[in-house]
């Protein structure tokens, strides 16, 4: 989600209500945990045998239900999609490249459908999910777009039925990564490509240890102005928005410990949103963070957030 709905968590001071339970790794199911850091009154713990972040206890879904409700409370037109327009841009020509002329789509968590709009322009079958009613019926307007209002289950769509699914900063916000992996890979066509982005822990790792510096986390406070104009602190997961944090390293066995192959995992493009210096600052970080990933050939991935693909066998 972007830097100024992850704010309105703090603002609200959400925390938690005691009904939240304890659990083991999602990927490795290692019980071995770490605490790093309490966000919002949550502890977030980091698995010390395959390094997932995550947050532990973990809210249950009626509570995350109840903070959804009131996650997007004035949320108008789609400035996500805006925000997202280069990401969106890169992205869908990669996908279009290299599957057949026409397809079928599957974006979960497709706001406003303007990752979609580029697919049905081209003829394909572009379908999402989302939860917000909001969202849905102004992503039903596009022509050939078909979204429906909901969560990403299991059961939902057919097997073997897309050409690429699309997770675009879900897989945070999910209790469970591993079945929705899972499930993605069911309803892929074999050969079918899957692409998600996630906010990347690397990255985070950096402001954690800062954090630590004493007077760095006030200084931290008085840098991150939000759109609002208001300080906020820089929490790593911010939850209970997200639960989950990736690295490159646990993107790549979430992937293949569900059977994905071909796999790659790149630098996102910088959101465009905030002032003109802000901007400037992101577009640097963003070039610099992308020439240390490819001159290590990727084993060295620092971008803020990061993209992959991945292919069904
Ligand atoms: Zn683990």
């Amino acid at each position: 989600m972007s830097e100024s709905q992850t704010s309105v968590a703090e603002n609200r001071a959400w925390s938690p209500t005691g009904r939240e339970q304890e659990i083991d790794c999602n990927i490795c199911k290692s019980q071995n945990k770490k605490l790093i850091a309490v966000e919002n009154g949550y502890k977030v713990v980091r698995c010390a045998d395959c390094g997932l972040v995550y947050v532990s206890p973990q809210p249950t879904n009626v509570d995350l239900q109840e903070f959804y409700d009131q996650y997007f409370p004035e949320e108008s037109g789609d400035i996500w999609g805006d925000m997202m327009r280069r990401n969106f841009d890169r992205d869908s020509t990669h996908i279009l490249e290299q599957m057949p002329p026409i397809g079928t789509i599957l974006d979960i968590g497709c706001g406003h459908g303007l990752f979609l709009r580029r697919f049905a322009e081209k003829g394909w079958d572009a379908r999402g999910i989302d939860f917000s009613p909001e969202a849905v019926a102004a992503a039903n307007q596009g022509e050939n777009i078909s979204v429906q209002q909901g969560e990403f289950a299991p059961g939902l769509f057919e097997a073997d039925s897309f050409d690429a699914v699309t997770a675009w900063y879900v897989l945070e916000h999910a209790r469970d990564p591993v079945d929705f992996v899972a499930e993605a890979y069911r309803i892929l066509k074999p050969g079918g490509i899957f692409g998600m982005r996630v906010p990347n822990m690397v990255f985070s790792n950096i402001f954690l240890a800062l954090k630590k510096i004493p007077k760095m986390d006030e200084l931290l406070f008085k840098l991150n102005i939000d759109t609002d104009g208001k300080s906020s602190h820089f929490n790593i997961i911010d939850p209970p928005a997200h639960l989950h944090g990736f690295t490159p390293k646990t993107i790549n066995k979430l992937l293949s410990n569900s059977g994905f192959d071909r796999i790659s995992i790149i630098p996102s493009q910088p959101v465009e949103v905030g002032s003109k210096g802000t901007l400037a600052a992101k577009n640097f970080l963003f070039g610099t963070t992308s020439v240390v990933s490819h001159l290590t050939g990727h084993a060295f991935n620092p971008a803020p957030a990061v993209t992959a693909f991945a292919r069904k066998r």
